[in-house]
C-alpha cells in the first residue's frame, strides 16, 4: 500500500477536523463528498466563534470599536483572498454566497447590460448547473444564443472546433476549471488565448478548483473567476467573483440597497466605488472572515502538498477499482487531465443504492446527476456514484470504500 506524502502529515491534519472524528451507524465517519462539501478545521470553526463571541458589529457604517474591528477583520479577509487566487488588487474580489452567486452577478449585470439579439455565449457540455442556467435565463431575455464545447468520450473537452466555436459574435466563454461531475481539468490559459483572439470575455467556474490547486487569475487569462468558500474548508454562504478592476467599473450594479450606493435621491441613485457597488445590504462578515482563515489554513498546508496527496490517493483508488473490476469510471485517465473526483457505475446497481449501502457503512459519497445532467446525457446515463478527495482522506478511506463496494457487490452480483 502506497504511503501518503511525507510532506503532509495526515493524522495530524486529520485531527484538527472535529467533524472527521464522528462514528456514523457505529462505524468511523469516511469522508468522501468532497465535491460536495469540504469539512471545516478548528481554525475556521474559532474564528467563526471569536467574531460573534467578540467582534460582532455591522460593517463599514458604525463609528464604534467593535464596529472597526469587524470592518478591519472582514476587509483583511478580501485582502487576504484576493491575493490567494493571485488577484491584483483586493478591490476587484466581490464577495458572495459562492460559485452561484458569483455568476449569477456576472449573468444579470454584465450579462443584461451588453447581450443583445445574436450575440453568443460559449459554454461547455462539462458544466455544472449553475454555470449553465443563469446564461439560458440572460439568453431568453436578450435574445443570445448559448453554443457549447462538447467532450469526448473520456469527458475531455474537444478543444480542436474552438476556432470554428468562436465568432465575432462570441461575448463570454463560461467555462469550468475542473468539473465537478468527473474530475476533469480544463485547459484555462488556452482556451482564454484563443477567446480573446475574437474580442470575447472569459468566465472560469473555480468551485472545483480552488481548494485544490495554486489559482493564479492573472496567469489563467480570464475576465472573471467565480469560487465558493465551503469547498476549501471555509463556511457555507461564503465565496467570491474576481473580475478586473475595468470591467467590474463598467457594470451596473447587481442588486439595491445598503452599502452599495453613494448617494440616494428620490428618482436616482449614485453607486460606492468597486467592490462595494456590488455588496448590498449586510454581508455574511463571519463568512468573510472564516473563509479567510480557511486560506490561511491551506495556504500553511500547502498546495503543492495537498496535490501530491491527492494525487496519490486517485491514483491508488483508480488502481483498485481496477483491480476489483466490475466498476466503469469515468473522466479522463491520463492523471494530469483529472483530480480527485472519482464518478462511476457498477453494473446494475442504483447509484442511490451504493451510496445507500455505502452509507450503512459509515461510508459518505454521492450519488446523482451532481448538477451536470448533460454530463450525464453525454454518456447516456442518469446517475453515476461520486467519491472525492481533500487533503484529510487516506489511503485507509479508499480502502473502506472498496470493502463498501465489494459488499455492495456482493448484493447485486457480478456486473
Ligand atoms: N460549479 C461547480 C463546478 C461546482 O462543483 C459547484 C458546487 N457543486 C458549483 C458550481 C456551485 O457552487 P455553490 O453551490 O457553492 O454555489
Amino acid at each position: 500500500m502506497p504511503t501518503t506524502s511525507p510532506r503532509l502529515d495526515r493524522m495530524a491534519l486529520r485531527a484538527q477536523f472535529p467533524a472527521l472524528a464522528q462514528e456514523v451507524g457505529g462505524h468511523p465517519l469516511v469522508y468522501l463528498d468532497n465535491a460536495a462539501t469540504s469539512q471545516k478545521p478548528q481554525s475556521v470553526l474559532d474564528a467563526l466563534a471569536a467574531y460573534y463571541e467578540d467582534d460582532n458589529a455591522n460593517v463599514h457604517r458604525g463609528i464604534h470599536e467593535l464596529s472597526r474591528r469587524a470592518t478591519t477583520a472582514f476587509e483583511g479577509a478580501r485582502v487576504k483572498l484576493a491575493k490567494f487566487i493571485g488577484a491584483p488588487d483586493s478591490a476587484e474580489l466581490v464577495w458572495t454566497r459562492g460559485t452561484t452567486e458569483a455568476i449569477n452577478l456576472v449573468a444579470s449585470s454584465w450579462g443584461m447590460d451588453t447581450l443583445g439579439d445574436g450575440d453568443e455565449i460559449l459554454l461547455s457540455s462539462l458544466e455544472h448547473h449553475s454555470n449553465i442556467v443563469p446564461w439560458q435565463l440572460v439568453a431568453s431575455r436578450t435574445g443570445a444564443r448559448l453554443r457549447y464545447i462538447e467532450m469526448d468520450e473520456q469527458g475531455r473537452l474537444i478543444l480542436d472546433y474552438l476556432p470554428e466555436l468562436l465568432t465575432d459574435r462570441t461575448r463570454l466563454v463560461a467555462v469550468s476549471h475542473i468539473s465537478n461531475a468527473l474530475g476533469t481539468v480544463n485547459p484555462i490559459r488556452e482556451i482564454a488565448d484563443q477567446a480573446k483572439q475574437v474580442g470575447a470575455l472569459v468566465l472560469v467556474d473555480g468551485a472545483q478548483a480552488v481548494p485544490h490547486r495554486r489559482v493564479d487569475v492573472q496567469e489563467l487569462g480570464c475576465d472573471f473567476y467565480a469560487f465558493s468558500g465551503h469547498k476549501m474548508c471555509g463556511p457555507t454562504g461564503s465565496g467570491g467573483l474576481w473580475a478586473r478592476r475595468s470591467l467590474l467599473e463598467s457594470m451596473p450594479p447587481y442588486q439595491g440597497g445598503g452599502e452599495m450606493i453613494r448617494m440616494v435621491e428620490r428618482d436616482t441613485s449614485t453607486w460606492a466605488e468597486i467592490p462595494h457597488k456590488f455588496e448590498a445590504g449586510t454581508p455574511n462578515i463571519a463568512g468573510a472572515i472564516a473563509l479567510g482563515a480557511a486560506a490561511d489554513f491551506l495556504d500553511e498546508v500547502g498546495f503543492n502538498a495537498i496535490a501530491e496527496h491527492e494525487r496519490e490517493l486517485l491514483s491508488y483508488a483508480l488502481e483498485r477499482l481496477d483491480d476489483m473490476g466490475g466498476i466503469n469510471v469515468y473522466g479522463p485517465t491520463d492523471l494530469d487531465e483529472r483530480s480527485g473526483v472519482i464518478s462511476f457505475t457498477m453494473g446494475d446497481a442504483h447509484p442511490h443504492d451504493i451510496s445507500t449501502i455505502l452509507d450503512s457503512r459509515g461510508i459518505a459519497i454521492r450519488a446523482g446527476h451532481h448538477c451536470a445532467q448533460l454530463v450525464m446525457q453525454h454518456f447516456g446515463i442518469s446517475a453515476t456514484a461520486r467519491a472525492s478527495f481533500y487533503l484529510y482522506n487516506s489511503t485507509d478511506d479508499v480502502d473502506h470504500l472498496i470493502e463498501g463496494l465489494a459488499s455492495v457487490k456482493e448484493i447485486f452480483g457480478p456486473a
